[in-house]
């Protein structure tokens, strides 16, 4: 048996054209391209990589992207600054600050600065608060890619036993919220939790987001599960791979997602959207 590849940059590409045309609607009425502030502290090579992906994508859509690249040694004060400024800028939809940022920079009085109409990243606690209220605004990137990849599936979440590993405030803990919401019946593990294989032999959908490779064993996998693995990790060689061992767990599920090309597309269109979202938000 080998399973079904749920292919997020198949997925991610469809949106991205669906998005491109509901965005042109707009523009071509004469309206302003919506657009999106990219703001990237520091010389970390992965963080620019993702930076440069996010802008490439939003010049395929039709979003103006705006670039801040600030040196490392940029303060807190004059980072709060700049969002400060970026909140009242009208051609400014949305604002992204890239993480992590620099140790002496407080990333929770950063994300708790940007104006929650322009947080494209959905990490406002005014967002999360709505989510955890199963009534949405601006939802979390990558939690909210998965739901839509697996939507584009027509995987079901409704009455499903769901694990997801890992509880960050970005990923495991706000994709526990979607799956929730989505109606299924979550369990939340991470780094304290006692013994991980009865919860991932007992899902039918397993959330692998720990950045820890092959914690998941391939003997607790089963053919009725879906596998998503949202893990990103380099290897020596320059080759991406995700948590699991995708040769192998490929084997034993009914579906799962490649690492690249699988949870990595669907955050950065879902990031698109959100800014789209921002835009009509601030035209109503
Ligand atoms: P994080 O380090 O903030 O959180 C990791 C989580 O894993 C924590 O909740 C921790 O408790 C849990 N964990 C660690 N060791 C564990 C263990 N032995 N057993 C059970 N749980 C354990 O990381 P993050 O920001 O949530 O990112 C997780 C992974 O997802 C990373 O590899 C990151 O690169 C990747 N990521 C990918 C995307 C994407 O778009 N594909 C987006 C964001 C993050």
């Amino acid at each position: 048996m080998t399973a079904m590849i749920l292919d997020g940059k198949k997925v991610a590409s469809h949106l991205k054209t669906k998005l491109k045309s509901q965005i042109a609607t707009y523009t071509h009425k004469g309206l302003k391209a919506p657009g999106l502030a990219v703001i990237l502290v520091g010389d970390d090579k992965a963080s620019a990589l993702y930076v440069s992906t996010k802008r490439k994508t939003c010049a395929e859509v039709g979003i103006t992207s705006f670039a801040y690249n600030l040196p490392t040694q940029t303060s807190e004060a004059e980072l709060l600054s700049l969002i400060a400024k970026l909140n009242h800028q009208e051609e400014v939809d949305g604002i992204l600050v890239q993480l992590p940022l620099p140790k002496h920079i407080e990333t929770t009085k950063i994300i708790e600065s940007i104006a929650p109409q322009k947080d494209v990243d959905g990490f406002h606690p005014y967002n999360l608060g709505r989510l955890t209220q199963a009534n949405p605004i601006l939802r979390p990137c990558t939690p909210y890619g998965v739901i839509q990849l697996l939507n584009a599936y027509q995987i079901p979440l409704k009455r499903q036993n769901a694990v997801v590993i890992g509880s960050s405030n970005i990923v495991g803990r706000p994709m526990s919220l979607e799956l929730l919401m989505a109606g299924a019946t979550v369990t939340i593990c991470h780094s304290q939790t006692k013994n991980l294989e009865p919860y991932v032999r007992h899902a039918d959908i397993v959330i692998s987001a720990t950045g820890v490779r092959h914690l998941i064993q391939n003997d607790w996998l089963h053919s009725q599960q879906t596998l998503i693995d949202v893990g990103m990790h380099r290897l020596d060689d320059g080759r991406i791979c995700g948590d699991i061992d995708f040769d192998e767990a490929q084997k034993r599920v009914a579906a799962i997602t490649p690492v690249p090309g699988g949870v990595g597309p669907m955050t950065v269109v879902t990031l698109l959207q959100n800014t789209f979202e921002a835009y009509r938000m601030k035209l109503r």
